[in-house]
């Protein structure tokens, strides 16, 4: 199965999830504190559809496709980077570029920062835990640990 085939959008919009899902007062939150696990070791949780087994990132309560129940499951630690970018901020001197990638694990693809060796195409990386924000008040998240070649 190809990894697009389960997230044919794959994007900012796509974090949105489908249109009209999870309306509901105070499922979104929920959504977005379980996209991932810290563990040790931390992992990535998606959504297995129980009436067509569709994989789907976030883990939103119903499936995409078919809008049947889902159970959140852990995805593959180990993944396979797609591609990555790396975005400059402001001017020359300043912070470093942010490097972010798509990274497909168990046929999910999920864009998130690259952490390790210098990342390429192919690349296997591993799920990890990164922190973000200011220093007084850094948050925890995830990220993609590029493995050495
Ligand atoms: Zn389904």
């Amino acid at each position: 199965m190809r990894s697009s085939d389960s997230n044919p959008a794959p994007g900012p919009s796509g974090a949105l999830g489908p249109a009209g899902a999870a309306r509901t007062a105070g499922a979104a939150p929920a959504e977005l504190a379980d996209r991932w696990r810290p563990g040790p070791p931390p992992v990535l949780l998606a959504a297995r559809c129980r009436a067509c087994g569709r994989l789907s990132f976030p883990p939103w309560p119903q499936c995409p496709s078919c809008w049947q129940q889902t159970d959140t499951v852990p995805l593959p630690r180990q993944g396979t980077l797609y591609t990555f970018t790396a975005i400059h901020v402001g001017q020359s001197g300043g912070e470093p570029p942010r490097v972010l990638g798509y990274a497909d694990f168990g046929g999910v693809r999920v864009l998130g920062p690259l952490t390790g060796a210098p990342p390429w195409i192919g690349a296997p990386v591993t799920v990890a835990e990164a922190t973000s924000g200011p220093a007084g008040s850094p948050s925890r998240r995830y990220a993609f640990q590029v493995d050495s070649p």
